[in-house]
């Protein structure tokens, strides 16, 4: 299976446990863009375009790897670009009903394109960008779990507000 997949989220910011699941879906594939929800309901911390940009500095050693933003249905924008799949990563039980819920609606949507998951790493089962921001907001040291760049950009926008 080498193609073009989706790797889609919020990434309210990039975490280590994004970072194993891109590392390990750029293997898996050709090419993988990482989509960047714009349109959500949810507050962000960052901007989009600060998520992009974060997500950018991160994955620039992977050469298969880039990054867009996602304004209309995921799976209309797979259509238009041609990917075959849409990347997700597991973490816990709770992940699950979530997950098995999208990718029901999804397949309901545009059958051709299949969601493929993977597991999290051990090391990064417990990582969650909600978890992280409630850490740093706390003056908890947040560096072992998110990309170098990510630690210091928290810190200054929790400045900001
Ligand atoms: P969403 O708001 O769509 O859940 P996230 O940015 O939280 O977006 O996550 C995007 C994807 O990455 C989801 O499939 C989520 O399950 C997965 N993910 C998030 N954190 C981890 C982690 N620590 N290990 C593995 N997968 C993760």
């Amino acid at each position: 299976m080498k193609r073009h997949a989706l790797y889609p989220g919020t990434f309210d910011p990039v975490t280590m446990g994004h970072m194993d699941i891109i590392t390990r879906g750029a293997n898996m594939f050709d090419r993988l863009t990482v989509v960047v929800a714009a349109n959500i309901e949810k507050r962000t911390l960052f901007s989009a375009e600060e998520r992009m940009a974060m997500i950018r500095k991160s994955t620039a050693h992977l050469s298969n790897v880039d990054v867009c933003q996602l304004n209309g249905l995921l799976v209309h924008y797979a259509r238009k670009v041609g990917a075959g799949a849409v990347l997700r990563g597991l973490r816990a039980v709770s992940d699950f009903e979530y997950e098995f819920q999208m990718a029901g609606m999804n397949r309901k949507l545009a059958e051709e394109i299949e969601t493929v998951f993977l597991m999290s790493a051990e090391a990064t089962t417990f990582l969650s960008s909600r978890l992280i921001k409630e850490i740093a907001k706390e003056g908890g040291d947040v560096g072992p779990f998110v990309p170098k760049h990510v630690a210091p950009a928290l810190v200054n926008k929790l400045c900001e507000g």
